[in-house]
């Protein structure tokens, strides 16, 4: 008998979850509020700068759309930045050839005009540094993208303290995709540093970088590097909205939907990262018409700063600290706008893996699920809190990655994939705030430690001062 019922019990929960999972991808993919929600973010507010008017611009009208969706207690949080202004670059080959050479300054790189000689460092890695020595000393250096295969890929900023490190005299990086495009990217990640005595730093395309390197490769070549930028301190702003489950009374919220608002000065920043803001908005759409069907809470946060060094998620696990213990999960939207396979990259919770192949498989979900550490999105600050979460990107999708240049525009958009990434990600947040017994838990500060270790990023987040323990 109590089998029968229990059974039957488990029938009625899966026909309500289905009916559920049709009205959640009905709203998501019917209606066209996802791409006019795309072309608001990235044409009336271009690249959403950190500390732009665009920016701010941007956050205020992504407010007004959640509150009109149904989302609770809609707000701005502040925190600071460095704020910058991209001015005139230009750069010079003065011997043994006279060459322009096109390049765009990396924020927030200073002003400056340097004349000296360049040295090629390879992929500036430690081993390049330490075998070049006093030599980087005064010299502009030149670094590529990336690491040689089969080796752990090195992060531009990695190799940018690197160079400043050892005492170079300017900081060039190569993109390491053909097509003509210089990426940007950040040079900096602490809001409270200095920042007048940075070393500066600009990006070069990667027929740009090989063109430069063959010189060297035949000789001494010397180079002048002018740059106009202009940085200062400034604010920056999270928007944060709430849906409350029907259980969620007087707790933090279980679950957290996320993804980073602002882009890159030079572009819309279409895939990164207005896909991500989008997918967010529409999951946030869709739950607060089932919200009573919400076993727990669910926050959403649209995070601003990501591109100068997660700096607004790291705000947010700062001041949010004392609600982290019940949040159960974390979704991290970060470039859902391509064609390719939608993958859930796991952090540091490895118990979930076999529960969200199994969710995928029941639900019918089209998406992979990986386990990988990824530091570089707005998830990275709540691993370091010991929180579990996915990293959710979709893959391919082109001949090359836009993201960072100036051809990340609303045409590479598709905005197909962009319904997808919301529609499983609405479907996931209703099982992982439904369920009374998610296995997820929290790390304690120890486990994390030691998770990091033995996945051998401690050298790398000490370089980066992002080494909390
Ligand atoms: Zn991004």
């Amino acid at each position: 008998m109590e089998t029968n019922s229990s059974l039957s019990a488990g029938r009625e929960n899966s026909d309500a979850l289905l009916a559920l999972d049709r009205a959640l991808c009905g709203d998501i993919w019917a209606g066209d509020a996802a791409a006019r929600l795309l072309e608001t973010l990235c044409v009336d507010y271009g690249g959403r700068f950190a500390g732009s008017a665009d920016y701010r611009g941007a956050a205020e009208a992504l407010a007004e759309q959640w509150r009109a969706a149904g989302l609770a207690d809609v707000h701005l949080e502040e925190f600071p930045i460095i704020g910058w202004e991209r001015g005139e670059s230009a750069l010079t080959m003065t011997a043994p050839a006279t060459r322009a050479l096109p390049c765009i300054a990396l924020p927030p790189a200073p002003a400056c005009d340097i004349e000296a000689e360049a040295l090629d460092l390879g992929y500036g890695l430690d081993p390049d540094f330490a075998a070049a020595g006093d030599a980087v000393k005064g010299k502009i250096v030149l670094v590529r993208a990336g690491a040689p295969p089969g080796q752990r890929p090195s992060h531009r900023l990695e190799k940018y303290i690197r160079a400043q490190q050892a005492g170079a005299a300017a900081f060039l990086f190569f993109d390491g995709e053909p097509g003509m495009l210089a990426a940007t990217g950040s040079l900096h990640s602490d809001p409270d540093g200095p920042f007048e005595t940075l070393l500066p730093g600009a990006g070069l395309a990667y027929e740009t970088g090989l063109e430069l390197a063959r010189w060297l490769s035949r000789g001494p070549v010397t180079l002048r590097l002018r740059m106009t930028n202009r940085a200062r301190r400034d604010v920056s702003w999270n928007v944060v909205g709430d849906l409350r489950g029907a259980s969620a009374a007087g707790s933090g919220p279980q679950v957290l939907v996320c993804g980073h608002l602002d882009g890159h000065d030079i572009a819309q920043g279409a895939i990164d990262n207005a896909s991500g803001v989008v997918a967010v908005s529409e999951v946030a759409r869709a739950l607060a018409g089932q919200a009573d069907a919400l076993g727990g809470g669910v926050r959403f946060v649209a995070y601003g700063a990501e591109e100068l060094g997660m700096i607004g998620s790291y705000a947010y696990a700062a001041s949010h600290r004392a609600e982290l213990d019940d949040l159960r999960f974390i979704f991290n939207l970060d470039c859902v706008g391509t064609s390719g396979p939608l993958g859930l990259y796991l952090q540091n919770c490895s118990e979930l893996t076999p529960i969200f192949r199994r969710l995928g498989q029941e639900m019918g979900g089209d998406y992979s699920v990986q386990e990988a550490l990824i530091p570089f999105s707005d998830q990275f600050p709540f691993t370091l809190e010991g929180v579990p979460s996915a990293f959710i990107a979709t893959g391919g999708g082109g001949p090359r990655g836009w993201g960072h240049t100036a051809a990340d525009t609303l045409d590479k958009v598709d905005v197909r994939a962009i319904r997808n990434a919301a529609a499983v990600v609405a479907r996931l947040v209703v099982r992982v705030a439904g369920d009374r017994a998610w296995p997820g838990r929290r790390r304690t500060p120890d486990e994390t430690r030691a998770a990091l270790q033995a996945q051998g990023v401690e050298a790398q987040l000490r370089l980066l001062g992002a080494w909390p323990f």
